[in-house]
This record gives structure tokens, sequence and C-alpha cells, in this order.
């Protein structure tokens, strides 16, 4: 209908009145606090919540505010699982495979080890199912999660001795969540996880010899180039990293459909947002390291004998951490099985293109 058209129509409703359309009648607002479990430091993840919380309240009209506090501020960066689960808080914002423990198929819904890129772990969110298990697996905590952004490829992390075989590994104290961790585990390396915050005091003061975080722009947030020298890539253990919004299904229930919905577009957008922003930092990033840190940092390729030896053992660990729970079994068979399905597309598209423009 024409603009016009609709506009006439509504100013000459049965009484000669313009009618109140019901989406502005009279609406319960709603109040609801989100914590993350990043520090403030780390602008692009903290930021990404920020922004979620300010898109909702836009898209709503104010109908839905949402506080957002970071880790530490309200609750401690490990603990926002719980809280939302409780009820303490309506919806927390971190990473799937922080909860391992919990249940160890939530890891794959953050990233697997050789697994897919982001592309690929959207395509598997919201054409592979991938999504509806990850709502199957938080089921059984109350809880209802949005994939929300993903940081990218990210670095292999920080080495404060250089890493030149498999035996470097073995007995190192090495920084690392999820199923990446558990790879290293196997290799004789001794895995700790430690929230973002927390990285560069345990680097500095030598409780742990190395760290994973994200890629060149948190990384240098955390200060972490100035704790260790080596800076390894690719990130085998997190090709696709994301994160997520997470609601407690009471108060996710107790909203009207149409702000269900926003909490929805809001996910998706600020998961657009957020690699935009990751993938142009971490190269400003990157390229300060290579200049400004020249000297006292060193960018280099994990040695491909280690790459071959972690990748074998990966395809192990993983079929084992598989069979630790149904849940898991479940979660990394329709995994594997949609890799497997979109590799040779990838390969011929992203992967020829690349090989094409290289240098
Ligand atoms: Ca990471």
């Amino acid at each position: 209908m024409q603009r016009r058209t609709l506009i006439r129509n509504l100013s000459l409703g049965a009484a000669g009145v313009v009618l109140a359309a019901p989406a502005v009648q009279a609406q319960k607002k709603y109040r609801w606090r989100l914590a993350t479990s990043w520090t403030p430091a780390l602008d692009v993840l903290q930021g990404n919540a920020v922004r979620f919380a300010k898109v909702v309240d836009e898209m709503s009209e104010g109908r839905l505010k949402i506080q957002v506090y970071a880790a530490g501020e309200l609750i401690p960066a490990f603990g926002v699982f719980d809280a939302v689960l409780q009820g303490t808080l309506q919806m927390f914002n971190a990473a799937a495979y922080y909860w391992a423990g919990k249940e160890p198929a939530t890891q794959w819904f953050t990233a697997m080890p050789f697994g897919l890129n982001p592309r690929g772990m959207y395509a598997w969110y919201y054409q592979g199912g991938g999504l509806k298990l990850w709502e199957e697996t938080y089921a059984a905590f109350d809880l209802i999660p949005r994939p929300a952004g993903t940081t990218g490829n990210q670095m292999g992390g920080w080495f404060k001795n250089k890493l030149e075989s498999m035996a470097d590994l073995q007995g190192l104290k090495f920084r690392i969540p999820g199923l990446g961790g558990k790879v290293y585990a196997e290799a004789g390396t001794t895995v700790v996880l430690t929230p973002g915050g927390e990285i560069f005091p345990a680097l500095e003061r030598g409780v742990i010899d190395g760290s994973e975080w994200v890629g060149p722009h948190d990384d240098m947030k955390l200060g972490l180039h100035n704790a260790a020298s080596y800076y390894y890539y690719p990130g085998w253990h997190e090709p696709g990293t994301t994160g997520e919004f997470t609601f407690n299904r009471k108060a996710y229930e107790e909203l009207p459909a149409d702000l269900k919905a926003i909490l929805d577009y809001a996910a998706s957008y600020c998961s657009e947002q957020m690699l935009a922003e990751y993938e142009a930092k971490n190269v400003v990033a990157l390229n300060t390291l290579r200049t400004r840190y020249q000297g006292q940092v060193e960018i280099l390729p994990f040695p491909a004998e280690v790459m071959g030896n972690l990748r074998t053992l990966a395809r192990d660990v993983l079929a084992e951490e598989a069979n630790r729970s149904p849940m898991a079994k479940k979660v990394h068979e329709s995994f594997t099985k949609f890799q497997a399905q979109i590799s040779p597309w990838a390969e011929m598209t992203d992967g020829a293109y690349h090989r094409l423009v290289r240098g």
C-alpha cells in the first residue's frame, strides 16, 4: 500500500480519528543485567556486549534496557554461567568452551581444533543444525544461547621460549581453554585456564610459560607482548572462535515475541560488527608488533613437525572427548560431518583464491 493511501486510511478511521496501533499501546518495560567474562581492556569483546545493549535499547524503543557489567564488576569472569543459570542475572556474554566442566559438548560451540573457519561456524549454526544442538545442550541448564560474534581465526599464542619441536611442549605451562587445551595436554603440556584479564601477571611472573588469547589487537591490549617474545601462528586450535550471548530461560520466556526477536536480530548484527572490528584492528596491531616491537617480539609459524603431530593427536583427543557424554558425541558427529561437507567448497573458493592472491 502506498504511504499516502495508508495515511489517508488511518486518518479516516471508523470514528474519524487516528487509531493508535496496538504496538504503541502501554507496554511493560524490562530491565536486564548482562555480565561478561571480559576485562574492560578488551575493547572489542566488551564493546560488543555494550553494542548489544545499545541496539536492543534502540530497537525496543527503551522497552528492554540491559545494564552491562565487565568481569569482576558484579560476577567473576567464570562465574557468569552459574549466575545466569540461577537467575541472579538475565544474560551473559562469554565463550561456551569455558563450561566444559559442566558439559563437554559446550566446547565445540566455540571452536574445534583444525575445525571450521568463521564462515563455516556460522553455516554450521544456522544451516547445519549447530545452533539447535547448542540450544539442546543448554536446555539442561535452563539457558538459551545465541552466537555473539567471531574473533576470526586466532593466533597460536605467546611463548616465553622458542618452540622447536614436540619435546618443547612437554612440561610447558600454557594457558589455553577448550579442545585445543586437551590436545596440548595430550602432548604433555600442563594446561591452565586463566581469565583474559589475569593472563599478563601470570605470564610476567612465570606462573605460566605461555598463553593464547585471541589475536594481535586483543593480545596487545592485555600486554602479552611485554611478557613473552615468541608469537606463533596460525590459531590451529581456534580457527573460527565464536562467543555467546546467553539468556536465562525464565527471563527470556517472560518477554513478548517482538522483544525476543529483537534479541536475535541484535545478536546477529553484533556478530557481523565484531568480526569487522577484529579484521580491521588485528592488522593494525600486527603492523605495530612488526615495526615498533621489532627485536623484542618474533612472529613465527609453528614448526611443520609440531603442526603435523598436533593434528594427529587432535583426531584421537577429539574422539576421546566426544565419548565423554552422549551430547558431546552428537555435537562432534554433527560438526565433523558438516565440516567434511563444506570443505570442498571452501577449498575451491577461499583456499584457491588466497593461494592466487598471496604475496
Ligand atoms: Ca583463544
